[in-house]
Order: C-alpha cells, then structure tokens, then sequence
C-alpha cells in the first residue's frame, strides 16, 4: 500500500467509535481496540497498490469479529440426519431430569464427597454404585470419565506386566484414537492375539494361556459386522476357560443398551444384564451411547475387584464430576422406574413410529407450504450410530428440501440454531427421527430463513 492511501486508512479509535455503536457496548472498549489494530494491521500488510477499504467495510469486518468473539464455540445443533447416537454431534441428548439434577447439583453445594448421616467424609463413588449394581445385576459399580478411560484403568489395574488375551477379530478400533492393541499398551499390558479374523475357537484361547496370562479381553463389535464363515467360542466356554485357569474376563461391551433392542425392532444383542449373567468378571461401557446419559465409563463387577479399582491411583485422573454423576444417576433412575424409553431421548427416538414421525413431518412440510415453499415427505432410513449397533436402519420419514443440496446444508449447518441434515440423491434430507419435538419450531424458523434468502446457486 502506498503511503498516501494508508494515511487514509481510519484511526483505531475512529474504528473502535463506530463499532462500538453496532455492537451495544456488549464488549469492553479494550477488547475492540484489539480487533481494529489487527484488522488495520492486516490491510497494512496485504493490500498491494489498491485502494484502501472504505470506512464502513473496515467497521463492519471489526463488528463481524467482534460479535464472533462473543458468540460460545460450542453451541446446540438440531440433529436432522436421522443418526440417533451422533458422536461428532455430542451423543445421547439428556432426559428432563437429567437436566433437573444438573441444575440441582450445580447452583449450589452438593454431598460428592460427603456422608450426610455420618457428618463425615464420603466418597463421589458411593453415590451410583447401588443402583448400577441393582439395574445390571452385578455386585458392584463405578463410574470414570469415558469407557476409553474405564477400559484404560480395569487393564492398568489388573494387568500390566501380565498378558492379555484377544481374539483377532476383536483387535479392533472404535473410532476418536481407540483402538484396542494401543489401549493395552498404554496400559502396560501385553497383548496376545488369539485365533483369525473371521474364526477364533476355544482351543485358540486355552493354547495362548501361560503363567503370564492375567486376563480375557472380549470386545462389542461397535462399529463393524463379520459375516460369512465365522466363529466365536460359546460364553460358556470363555466362561469356563477363564476360571479353569483363574484368569479374569474382561468385557468391552461398548454401546452397553440395559433395554433388549429387538423390542425396539433392532438385531438382537446382549444387554450388559446379560454379559454379567454370561460370567464376565468385569463390564465395561460408555454411559452417552445406548444408556442415555451423559459422557462416561461405566464398570460393573465382582466387589472386590471393584474396591481394587476404587484404590488405584490413575482412579484420580480419570474421575467424574458431580455433573455427570447427577444426570447418570437420573438417568439411571429412569430404569429403576421402567420408564426409559419415554423419558430418555435416545430411546424415545428409538421407539418413535413411523406414523408419529410422519404426522410431524407432514405437519412441518404444510407449514413450510404456507410460507411458500414446497417440500415433499417422504419415506427414509435413519441408524442409530455411535459405535452402538452397526448396520441396524429403523424405517424413518424425511422432508426433502428444494434446492442444491450442498449450498443449503451449508447455509443451514452455520444457521442459528445449526441444523445437521443427510445429503441423499443429490437432495437435503431432514430426518424426523432425531428432531425432538420440542425443536419442531426453531427448525421451520431456521429453513424457513436458509429457504428465504434465495436458493443457493450450486
Ligand atoms: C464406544 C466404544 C468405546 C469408547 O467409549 P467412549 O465412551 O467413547 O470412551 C470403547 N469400546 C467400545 C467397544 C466402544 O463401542
């Protein structure tokens, strides 16, 4: 820029004047001081012999930044691709009384850490332990941050320095840097790959044991299916090579669903009730995929083996806060009640009909055709997801809306609220399945103004 054209450039505080009018003195004059000398600096520095901007460009670029700054990163999504347990989309949705709890446990003082009978020191872990316990059948209960970091402590606890064994077709990797093989380093213990992909048998197991064998690993198939020519050894058979040989049998059993999905019209599979039942030792699981709540690693296991974990020092790094334990012990009261699936969203997605989903898409399509906007419903496919049961669809309805699909998911993704659609034969999809109902209005406001403002050009 030439010297005379950045005399023309405006003054900081001239800049910081006329922004401060649009954005309402919402930030301190300091804060914009910064913005317009960065911003100045900027068109200093890579305007080459073109004229400076005016005025109002440079005032409008500082409010843009500004407002940007004042705007959170995270902020909600409404979740219409029809993935009910959408990871990158913050998992399972909590139920009103998780929400209830949180506020409860969060504006003022809470006993984490205290007995109230005692009037003495109490333990954060005391507080989920019976009721998980009693829900999952097994003797005792812990919760830590993810089920990564649950998986992490049980093998860090009860096997490093020792092997573990695992079948090579559960060697696997769930997604986010999960993969088992480093899990089990990271922990310090030594991992002995048993039988093939597609067919590991007993026999492989009892052959791999040796006096440095500590434990069984089995892994919840999370985000893959094997089909064909395969096998598995019978739980019986795990059951009884592990105590045969005084091992302990682990279970990753990711997606852990407390509620039998083929009620739901899903594949059948075992619910944590059942991998307890089965014999396995200890029952690792996340607490935001299939159960409801929010992020955590949920073991379940034999007392003692529990009380071990509940001394170990990496205990400390991995533990929850007294948010999580408030909407995981919600949560968890809503199966006590029997209530789940009409009070957990994951499961009231899940259990949704497609004549419910239809009249709430249907009602959505009318509206939209009342503001001048032709839409068409129509019959969809939406998965459940989050490393929960792979390849299972449930029968969905979808709005399609008008227009190249790209530019106007665009539009919408960065919209307020921010809606997440599915692009599917050159076509915006809105799948009603993961819309809550209570959403219904801030989606039409947020299509409506993607719609309003013109169809995109793609
Ligand atoms: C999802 C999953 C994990 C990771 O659980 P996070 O709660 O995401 O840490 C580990 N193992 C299996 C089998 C899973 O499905």
């Amino acid at each position: 820029m030439t010297h005379q054209a950045l005399r023309a450039l405006p003054s900081v505080d001239r800049l910081v004047n006329q922004a401060q009018l649009h954005i309402n003195d919402q930030l301190p004059r300091d804060e914009l001081v910064r913005i317009a000398r960065a911003v100045l600096h900027n068109v200093r520095t890579t305007a080459n012999g073109e004229p400076p901007p005016a005025l109002e460009e440079l005032v409008a670029v500082v409010v843009a930044q500004a407002e940007q700054l004042l705007q959170p990163s995270l902020r909600p999504v409404i979740n219409a691709s029809g993935v009910v347990i959408q990871t990158n989309l913050g998992r399972a949705p909590l139920s009103a009384g998780a929400l209830a709890a949180m506020q409860a446990v969060a504006q003022g003082y809470s006993n984490l850490e205290y007995d109230l009978a005692a009037g003495e020191r109490g333990s954060r872990y005391d507080h989920l332990g019976a009721v998980l316990a009693r829900l999952t059948g097994a003797e005792a209960a812990l919760a830590v941050n993810n089920n990564a970091a649950a998986v992490l402590l049980v093998l860090a606890c009860f096997c490093t320095g020792k092997e573990v064994l695992v079948s090579r077709g559960q060697a696997v990797e769930i997604g986010g840097g999960f993969r088992i093989p480093d899990v089990l380093r990271q922990s310090g213990a030594r991992l002995v790959e048993v039988g093939t992909t597609n067919r590991t048998y007993a026999r492989d197991y009892a052959e791999a044991i040796t006096a440095d064998t500590a434990a069984i690993l089995t892994v919840h198939r999370s985000n893959f299916k094997i089909v064909g020519f395969t096998h598995e050894p019978h739980e019986l058979e795990l059951r009884h090579l592990a105590h045969e040989a005084s091992l302990l049998w682990i279970d990753d059993w990711g997606s852990g669903s407390l509620l039998r999905s083929e009620r739901y019209g899903l594949a059948a599979e075992d619910t944590i009730q059942d991998r307890v039942a089965a014999g396995c030792d200890i029952v690792c699981f996340s607490g935001d995929k299939l159960l409801g709540g929010p992020q955590s690693g949920l073991i379940v296991g034999g007392a003692e083996l529990i009380a071990r974990l509940r001394k170990h020092p990496l205990l400390r790094a991995l533990r929850v806060d007294k948010l999580t334990l408030a909407a995981l012990e919600a949560t968890l009261l809503s199966y006590v009640r029997s209530r789940a699936d009409q009070e957990l969203p994951v499961w009231q997605m899940i259990s949704a009909t497609t004549d419910a989903l239809q009249a709430r898409a249907q009602a959505f399509a009318t509206q939209l055709a009342e503001a001048g906007h032709s839409v068409e419903v129509l019959a969809s496919e939406s998965t459940v997801g989050g490393g929960s049961l792979p390849g299972e669809t449930l029968p969905s309805v979808a709005v399609a809306l008008p227009g190249p699909p790209a530019a106007l998911h665009a539009r919408l993704r960065q919209g307020s609220p921010a809606v997440v659609g599915r692009i599917l034969e050159n076509r915006l999809l809105l799948d009603f399945r993961t819309v809550l109902p209570e959403q219904a209005t801030a989606l039409l406001q947020a299509v409506r103004s993607a719609l309003g403002q013109g169809l995109p050009t793609p």
